[in-house]
């Protein structure tokens, strides 16, 4: 992803613009081959909207997605659905993603007819060894999604997901609308698909605890862009944005590391803040942080968009802020 920008127009009830969220406010970001990346934030952070700019489900209004080193944006229509066997996308909600009217056996079926996949011969054979994948059985072809329980249609959109032989597969908070205890096994059956299958996988998530066991890397969204990005032991050990250390903070079991908890609430993204977008809400900032807003920067591996991410206090380990 080169320099994103995606802002959805703002109207007021006469249909006049009043402005523009800048969701995604200029983000550039490369997921290597066969790695798992996780996008984290806050909800409206924008992380959904690049999610779907990845996999030019959405238009920007600006930047280039490459994927394998094609860039999308170039591609006819034709080319682009073609395209599309290899970039599949895992939605939050399973109980909306899945057609009520369609069997278990169609909603799996339908990518393989669309892409031309396997003969019809052999579709039924091939559905059950995806249904096989997930954890279902072969009878559960015949049934209706209403008939599942949120993680088993969860397991049914990953084998429809997974139907078309992608390269890249990103869930959007794949887990988030499943009960605690479900979260787990799906969690633990994505890992297993990407390690057997060899997918690069970008998993969106405001759930550090899910992302922590996933991800090889870490981008950490606030109010359109890219805060903080590098390897997840990295970012998870010693954090550079005053962000992520909250972040961290309000993770169960995480310990605090020394940061307070956030101040306020997500500043619109309609108007953001000027400087650092994250100052009103930073026990840090200074006053260049209200004036000037912060490349990313510190390192290829490790980059933070702050001002004084050299100059933070130490962030304290878990094990110390547990004891005190
Ligand atoms: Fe806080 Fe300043 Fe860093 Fe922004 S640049 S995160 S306000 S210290
Ligand atoms: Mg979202």
């Amino acid at each position: 992803l080169d320099g994103l920008v995606k802002h959805f127009p703002v109207r007021d009830a006469l249909g006049r613009r009043r402005g523009a969220v800048r969701a995604v406010d200029g983000v550039s970001l490369a997921v290597p081959e066969g790695s798992v990346l996780a996008i984290v934030g806050e909800s409206g952070c924008g992380k959904s909207t690049l999610g779907r700019l990845a996999l030019r489900l959405i238009e920007p209004d600006a930047g280039t997605v490459r994927f394998a080193g094609e860039d999308l944006g170039a591609l006819s229509p034709r080319a682009l659905r073609a395209r599309r066997r290899d970039m599949q996308l895992i939605f939050q909600d399973p109980f909306a993603s899945l057609d009520p009217r369609m069997t278990v056996e169609d909603a799996v079926a339908e990518p393989l007819r669309l892409h031309g996949i396997v003969p019809r011969a052999k579709e039924r054979e091939r559905v059950a060894e995806l249904l096989a994948r997930v954890g279902l059985r072969p009878e559960h072809a015949r049934r209706w999604p209403h008939e599942f329980s949120g993680g088993q249609r969860q397991r049914i959109a990953i084998a429809r997901a997974l139907a078309s032989g992608p390269r890249l597969v990103i869930g959007d908070e794949p887990v988030s609308a499943l009960d605690v205890s479900v979260q787990a096994q799906v969690i633990n059956l994505l890992q297993d698909l990407i390690r057997d299958l060899g997918l690069t996988f970008v998993l969106i998530s405001h759930d550090l605890a899910v992302v922590r066991h996933v991800a090889d890397r870490v981008a950490v969204m606030y109010l359109g862009r890219i805060v903080e990005e590098g390897p997840a032991e990295a970012v998870f050990a010693a954090p550079r944005h005053p962000y992520t250390r909250a972040l961290l903070a309000a993770v169960p079991g995480q310990g605090r590391a020394a940061a307070p908890p956030i101040e306020g609430d997500v500043p619109s993204p309609i108007a953001p803040p000027p400087g650092c977008r994250f100052h009103p809400r930073c026990s840090f900032a200074e006053a260049l942080c209200r004036e000037l807003d912060p490349e990313l920067a510190g390192g290829a591996a490790h980059r933070a968009a702050c001002h004084l991410q050299d100059r933070l206090p130490p962030a304290v380990a878990p094990a110390e802020a547990d004891t005190g």
